[in-house]
């Protein structure tokens, strides 16, 4: 049996952006109808953002209960990952839809700037994030932008803010963080596998990085991320045509390394997560 790989598919990102692809879905029945087909394609888990009607970002709670419901619904077992990240509202109001208990929600450890925008995650945000995923139960996925915030998810974990094992996410090649370098994330993982021994990982490439960042984490026994979010062309020549597509490709590529796309039941074994009711054999 081949290892498996948890295939993250992030469907929407938080702000359109000038020339945006249309396949990118907006309202949440297009997000429902995108992670369905991405669902089929062998994603296991959906990392969301939510948007207004209009397609500006949105913070709304019942957005994001909406969504779960409709994913719940129609891809039976798929982890649901709320984002408490990008620009999905302002302060602690990045959280205020936790209630509603995803499997998972996004936790950046640390502050970071993006071409133009500072991502500002302070120690009080942080804690904040952190003590509403404890309190409702919602496993973390840590956003690893830059390298403190490898050390800064260990110390809360030491603090009791967090608990092990953790699964930390690597986003390469966004401009202004670190950078999509194949050597980087090798110490990365090594400093991983020092200081949170039991963690699971994942890596995100960001635009014309996906698909290496994707082969990276495939040789090394990482999981991987991608999606429209992340980057909305399919090659240099012509827009991806739905997350389906880019999900299709990185199942068809586990393959050539040992590994197979994850079962849903599979993703929440390597993650540690409870089986969804609908899931279980
Ligand atoms: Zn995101």
């Amino acid at each position: 049996m081949s290892d498996p790989c948890i295939i993250s598919v992030a469907i929407t990102g938080s702000v359109p952006k000038k020339g945006d692809n249309p396949a990118v879905p907006v309202t949440v029945p297009e997000q429902v109808e995108s992670t369905h087909e991405a669902f089929e394609a062998g994603a296991a888990l959906v990392h969301v953002h939510v948007r207004n009607d209009d397609g500006s970002t949105s913070s709304d709670p019942e957005k994001f209960a909406a969504f779960k419901e409709g994913v719940n619904r129609h891809c039976p077992g798929m982890i649901v990952q709320f984002s408490t990240g990008g620009r999905s509202g302002k302060g602690a109001e990045r959280g205020g839809m936790l209630h509603h208990k995803p499997d998972m929600a996004s936790l950046s450890t640390g502050s970071v700037n993006f071409a133009s925008i500072i991502y500002e995650n302070s120690p009080e945000l942080i804690d904040d994030l952190a003590g509403r995923m404890m309190e409702h139960d919602i496993k973390p996925e840590i956003e690893v932008f830059d390298l403190a915030m490898l050390y800064n998810a260990a110390a809360l974990v030491k603090a009791g803010k967090l608990k092990a094992p953790l699964h930390v996410q690597f986003v390469m090649g966004i401009p202004g963080a670190q950078p999509a370098l194949e050597h980087i994330l090798d110490f990365e993982l090594g400093e991983l596998k020092r200081i949170l021994p039991d963690a699971t990982w994942v890596a995100a490439g960001i635009g014309r990085h996906q698909l290496e960042v994707n082969r990276w984490a495939l040789s090394r026994g990482g999981h991987c991320r991608t999606g429209l979010e992340d980057n909305i062309k399919f090659d240099r020549d012509r827009l991806a045509a739905s997350n389906a597509e880019l999900v299709a490709r990185v199942a068809d590529l586990c393959g050539e390394y040992g590994r197979h796309a994850a079962s849903p039941a599979e993703a929440r074994a390597i993650l540690g997560l409870p089986q969804a009711a609908q899931a279980a054999a």
